[in-house]
């Protein structure tokens, strides 16, 4: 029976975690996610990969009287987990388009003789499911990679939407959700879609203190990457868009002695696994990778990784820094990008064939990611900041902490890039904008009469590079917007300020080979050293 009290719920969760799973203690807050599911309650549980979310619901299921039914989106994912249970001696099958017997299994479930089922959400979905499923005692659903019910994500299954109505069909039983990408907009999509309101919340910190982050922008990655390289003893990972630079980079970097192999989905099956044997078992030192590279690769000494590109957004940043220092010890991530990746990212957004929304949700993405790049101060607390965590104090480790960046005040320029979207009448995309800032004649200005502005001009001695920066500025935090309908950039209230001199705007100087000052140019373009 489900203990009444937590006391009791707690103490018999921690008799299954010893018995049933070998394990000595909860790692908080698995403890009270456990209990809060054996007394009933909802529960929906944000921790990073590798944190321990099966125990969350395994525990519960075999805590609580009946079946529990687990959906997961993946089916590698569930015969993996299915086999675990079995090894320990837990009565586990999986039901998806690829299970062996599902009559057997059907049966099985019929006769109460399964204590956890995983079940594709498509097959859960089938009106003969859940008709059945009624008929039985269910001890609780669990809906793992919840993410995927985030319209916008990479991961997104339609099916998963659907999972909201379980609250009606089954009231009464306890659901719990788990994902390990937890910004704040997909927590809020994930608790509304799957009518999880009355959940609770639990947050484990996302927070991976022995990772030193750095990130450097310019040209001459092969430099940069060789300086980084040469005080790296340990196994790493280094990350590029393409597999044509995947391939480059490997051969490169075989070429000057490293152990390097790349990786990537155009390499024949048979070699990408013999690439990963050797790295996994430290045969090769570097293995040079698309994304295709990571997911589900258990290597805990992993010292470092490194981005020769942009990732795309800072969940991607996250899961592929992620991959190194899971054994605790000092590890390092280290990115180098050029504005050429952003370019090339916001063509492939624009290129996807995705809906106009998902690709501007992918271009709010791409644009949180820059703003991390563009940090001037603690990275850490920036990118937990995004997962809605906050660090009381810089950490102290990471490369701003470490060596604060030189940087130049961009107040005045920022308020002649308002100034300058305001005038035009807020019609203009950025690149029209620093023509008229920069006094170019082109047709388009000519023809929209903006060289009468009084605006025209007035920024010529700072460079088209810098003013790209002043722009992102203020389109990453939200100062100026794309107009909702149609093209052009609007002024947001929280400009206010900046265009009242109210506020100064510092940003990172000397990046993407930003080139030395012209004559006459320091005396606005002030640099400071904090
Ligand atoms: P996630 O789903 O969050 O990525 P898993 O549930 O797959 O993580 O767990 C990751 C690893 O942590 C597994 O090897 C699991 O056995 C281990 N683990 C989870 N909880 C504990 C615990 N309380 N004590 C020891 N090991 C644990
Ligand atoms: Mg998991």
């Amino acid at each position: 029976m489900p203990s009444s009290s937590p006391d009791l719920a707690l103490a018999q969760a921690q008799k299954i975690l010893r018995e049933a799973f070998g394990h000595r203690e909860f790692r908080p807050p698995q403890d009270a996610i456990v209990t809060r599911l054996i007394g009933g309650g909802d529960a929906l549980v944000l921790m990073p990969t590798g944190g321990g979310k099966s125990l969350c619901y395994q525990i519960p299921a075999l805590a609580r009287p009946g079946t529990a039914i687990v959906i997961s989106p993946l089916i590698a994912l569930m015969d993996d987990q299915v086999q675990a249970l079995q090894r320990r001696g837990i009565a586990a099958a999986a039901l998806h388009s690829a299970a062996n017997a599902p009559d057997a299994i059907e049966h099985r479930l019929r006769a109460g003789a399964l204590r956890i089922l995983y079940c594709a959400p498509e097959r859960l979905l089938q009106e003969r499911m859940l008709r059945l499923l009624r008929e039985l005692s269910i001890s609780l659903f669990a809906i793992d990679e919840a993410h995927c019910v985030a319209q916008w994500g990479h991961h997104f299954r339609p099916e998963y939407r659907q999972l909201g109505r379980l609250r009606a069909l089954f009231p009464g039983v306890p659901r719990i959700a788990l994902t390990a990408s937890a910004d704040l907009a997909s927590r809020a999509e994930i608790q509304q879609s799957l009518a999880l309101g009355n959940a609770q919340v639990f947050v484990q910190s996302f927070d991976r203190p022995n990772i030193r982050y750095r990130i450097e922008q310019g040209s001459g990655a092969r430099e940069a990457l060789a300086e980084f390289l040469r005080r790296q003893r340990g196994a790493g990972i280094v990350y590029c868009l393409s597999r044509r630079k995947v391939e480059e980079t490997a051969s490169w970097l075989q070429s000057v002695g490293y152990r390097a192999q790349p990786y990537h989905a155009g390499l024949p099956a048979d070699q990408r696994s013999a690439h990963q044997i050797d790295f996994l078992s430290g045969k090769i030192q570097i293995m040079v990778a698309t994304i295709a590279f990571g997911m589900g690769i258990d290597k805990a000494d992993v010292r470092f990784v490194a981005h020769l590109n942009l990732p795309k957004s800072i969940e991607a940043y996250y899961q592929e820094t992620g991959r190194a220092g899971r054994d605790g010890k000092p590890a390092e991530a280290w990115m180098h990008y050029s504005l050429q990746d952003l370019l090339l990212l916001r063509q492939m957004i624009q290129q996807s064939g995705a809906s106009s929304e998902q690709r501007c949700a992918e271009e709010e993405r791409l644009q949180a990611m820059l703003d991390l790049t563009e940090e001037v101060g603690c990275r850490r607390q920036k990118l937990l900041g995004y997962f809605g965590e906050k660090l009381d104090q810089p950490c102290g480790n990471c490369d701003n902490c470490l060596h604060a960046p030189p940087l130049w005040d961009a107040s005045e320029a920022a308020q002649m890039a308002l100034s300058a979207a305001y005038r035009s009448g807020q019609r203009c995309g950025v690149q029209h904008l620093i023509d008229i800032l920069i006094g170019r004649d082109t047709p388009r200005v000519r023809q929209a009469q903006h060289h009468r502005l009084q605006v025209f001009g007035i920024g010529r001695r700072l460079p088209p590079r810098d003013w790209q920066q002043v722009f992102r500025h203020l389109l990453a935090r939200g100062h100026l917007q794309p107009h909702p309908e149609g093209s052009g950039l609007i002024l947001h209230a929280s400009s206010r300020p900046i265009l009242r001199k109210e506020q100064r705007i510092w940003l990172r100087s000397g990046t993407a080979n930003t080139c030395s000052p012209e004559p006459g140019r320091r005396s606005w373009r002030e640099r400071r050293s904090r």
